[in-house]
């Protein structure tokens, strides 16, 4: 097992690193800026270094400040939590270079997989459906791109290769507008990307978004641990998270899965990763791979059993997995609520010192948060503050619970997006199941 590992991250996620090292006896080395020496696990952890100014391009993106400290520290692995450096080829590259381990997939893999073009290159090739578009990058040929365009049929969606972050997009409705889109498409992604390569895709007007997660070692072993709906978003992020998705049936989960698990084998994937698909009239299509632990993993945690943080740790130690795909069992139904420090309302980010906090308790409720009484959430950083997660023997109960600990959280001092959660869990067609990714939109919008 690895002896020492650093956490290049920050906030719950960090935390969340910090307690699967003490379970599995390794040493933690938090690497953190100046503005969060206050931090959970900043201050549980066995030894902290910061890093930088508050700034995250001089700290949590410090390249060399970060290899230094494994240097000091004697650290052996480095954990890049997700955000920041979590994607970035480049890091892991340099990370490996300097003789220690990224715990993560390969550079080279990271690198496929940042590229939208390649990554949708390489799943296919591997038999993962994929949206129909132009299977590579868009030539200056006005006639052909018509051409194509008219054979997807529209609406269809500009991309850029280089894109992330719900950036580098464009819906073109109609021929007339065509032309132009994909120009200014391609002069936004060289700008704002430095690569201007773009593709096109059939555009998929009320999808979900389901994502399958997968496990894989180095010995050519990969499973996968069910689907999650994540189709409550705004403006792309997502706020309610669920597993397993409203109406998948077993076989839909086991070939999908199972293809998403092939897929891994065959691009040699290393560690945790999430084959993110949008999902209409019964088909499911890839839009990208997360190469790194998510957000929302815990809630594929509460229905299969399986510590994510723990099989990542495992992995990078050069262990072959602990699961084989028919140990993995889902089991009830879980579901996440991000709380953000944010108005419910204007969604305006709300830092501030944490006057009182009470956790919510009882059967089938974890909180994944660094927050504290007495803690003051810093303005640098996303305002996600936490993660409330509920877990019961089907949907329904599991509403039941969320409601509950919804009614029994405090957070005082800051304003949260909980009143909106509230509100979500009462809602008549979430409760039903099943919405599509513009359902929170347009009932925040009424
Ligand atoms: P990013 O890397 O920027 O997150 P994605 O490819 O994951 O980009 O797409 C982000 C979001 O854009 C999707 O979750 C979906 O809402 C929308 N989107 C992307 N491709 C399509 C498509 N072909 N049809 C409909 N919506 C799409």
């Amino acid at each position: 097992m690895l002896e020492k590992v650093i956490i290049a991250n920050r906030g719950e996620i960090a935390l969340r690193i910090l307690r699967a090292c003490r379970e599995l006896g390794i040493k933690t080395v938090a690497a953190h800026s100046d503005a969060d020496r206050d931090l959970k696990h900043v201050l549980l952890a066995d030894e902290s270094v910061c890093i930088g100014p508050a700034a995250s391009n001089e700290s949590y993106l410090n390249i060399p400040a970060l290899i230094s400290v494994a240097e000091v520290t004697d650290a052996v692995a480095i954990h890049p939590g997700y955000g920041f450096l979590s994607e970035n080829a480049d890091f892991a590259e340099r990370v490996e270079q300097s003789g220690f381990t990224f715990i993560g997939p390969k550079a080279e893999t990271i690198r496929m997989m940042g590229d939208k073009i390649s990554a949708i290159q390489a799943m296919k090739k591997a038999g993962v459906p994929c949206v129909p578009g132009s299977d590579g990058p868009l030539s200056d040929d006005p006639d052909e791109n018509l051409k194509l365009a008219r054979n997807i049929g529209y609406p269809i969606i500009i991309k850029a290769s280089g894109g992330g972050g719900g950036r580098g997009m464009r819906v073109v409705y109609s021929e007339g507008a065509l032309l132009n889109s994909i120009a200014l498409t391609r002069s936004e992604a060289a700008s704002t990307f430095g690569n201007d390569m773009v593709y096109m895709e059939k555009f998929l007007e009320n999808p979900r978004h389901i994502e399958f997660q997968v496990l894989s070692d180095q010995y050519g072993n990969a499973i996968h641990l069910g689907e999650r709906d994540c189709s409550m978003q705004r403006r792309h992020q997502k706020v309610v998270e669920e597993a397993p998705a409203p109406d998948i049936t077993p076989e839909q989960r086991h070939n999908m899965g199972l293809r998403c698990a092939q897929a891994c084998q065959n691009i040699q994937y290393l560690g945790a990763g999430t084959f993110e698909f949008l999902y209409e009239k019964g088909e499911f299509y890839f839009i990208e791979m997360n190469t790194r632990i998510q957000v929302e993993h815990p809630v594929t945690e509460m229905v299969t059993g399986v510590d994510l943080v723990k099989e990542q740790l495992r992995i990078a130690s050069g262990e072959a997995l602990s699961y084989q795909q028919a140990d993995i069992k889902i089991q009830g139904h879980a579901m996440e609520c991000r709380i953000n420090a944010e108005d419910p309302e204007t969604f305006m980010p709300s830092p501030g010192k944490i006057k009182q906090f009470h956790m919510p308790g009882g059967p089938g409720i974890r909180v994944d948060s660094h927050i504290y009484n007495g803690y003051t959430v810093p303005p640098y950083y996303d305002s996600m503050i936490g993660k409330l997660i509920a877990y019961g023997e089907n949907r329904n109960s599991t509403i039941a619970r969320m409601r509950n600990a919804l009614n029994e959280i405090v957070i005082e001092g800051i304003k949260t997006n909980i009143p909106l959660h509230q509100d979500i869990m009462k809602d008549a067609s979430f409760t039903a199941g099943g919405v599509n990714i513009h359902y929170l939109e347009k009932k925040l919008n009424l």
